[in-house]
């Protein structure tokens, strides 16, 4: 009879020698924080909470450094959200058009300016459930608009390098963004929700890339289990 192998791997925090799994993040979290402490904000180029949402419409499937070219001609073509809201979606492609999915993103930054107008009264509305009304504005989008423009924690934003590293790290087993997003919670402080996104982003960005892992230089190659560092150096040392 077939039987389905179980296989336990050891976790991440008790390979690298801590008592608990809130110990290891801890540890990542000042380790992390202390590295890129310039980095613990948006890349994306933006003046108001507005700016920030078509930013980060815009920066889905994208680099953030190609939104930064080309937004600053269309914030001085389209100075207020009203300017959006009058427009027609096909009046912003000559501004957006060298990014991706870009016809669908001018239909949903006017769309959305349209609702703020008319719902929110000309703002850009501050809560997770009225900025996910918004088209094009998924719950990566709405965090990343929530902890930057009004410094309100209410989840972790994931993107494509928090995948990427939390994997590495052991603190997920998934690709799947909400369910990493549930899983890094509890383990970080709240008011640190906004920082764990920056530094993951900044590390998955220069150091832990999708494509390779440059962990003779990552500060985090002594504790992370997918470090090849040890295996390589033979070198283990636990704990900071
Ligand atoms: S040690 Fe290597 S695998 Fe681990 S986070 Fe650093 S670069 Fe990524």
């Amino acid at each position: 009879m077939y039987r389905s192998k179980i296989v336990m791997h050891e976790p991440a925090w008790k390979k690298a020698g801590f008592a608990d799994e809130k110990s290891y993040a801890a540890a990542l979290l000042k380790i992390l924080k202390k590295r890129y402490a310039k980095q613990l904000k948006t890349s994306l180029g933006h003046s108001s909470a507005f700016e920030l949402l078509v930013a980060t419409i815009l920066s889905a499937q994208a680099q953030d450094a190609q939104v930064n070219r080309i937004t600053p001609r269309l914030f001085k073509a389209y100075s207020t959200i009203k300017d959006f809201a009058d427009s027609k979606p096909s009046q912003l492609y000559k501004y957006v058009k060298s990014i991706g999915l870009y016809r669908s993103k001018a239909k949903n930054i006017v769309l959305s300016a349209r609702i703020i107008m008319e719902k929110f009264g000309g703002k850009v509305p501050s809560s997770m459930e009225e900025l996910t009304e918004l088209p094009g504005v998924g719950r990566k989008t709405a965090n990343v608009v929530l902890s930057n423009a009004f410094r309100v924690n209410h989840g972790i934003a994931i993107d494509t390098h928090c995948i990427t590293v939390s994997n590495r790290l052991g603190l997920a087993h998934t690709t799947d963004p909400a369910k990493i997003e549930e899983r890094l919670m509890p383990l970080f402080p709240r008011k640190e929700w906004g920082n764990v996104s920056h530094m993951l982003i900044a590390l998955g960005r220069d150091t832990c890339t999708a494509k390779a892992k440059y962990c003779e230089r990552c500060v985090l190659k002594r504790m992370c289990p997918s470090s090849t560092y040890r295996a390589e150096s033979g070198k283990g040392a636990p704990h900071v």
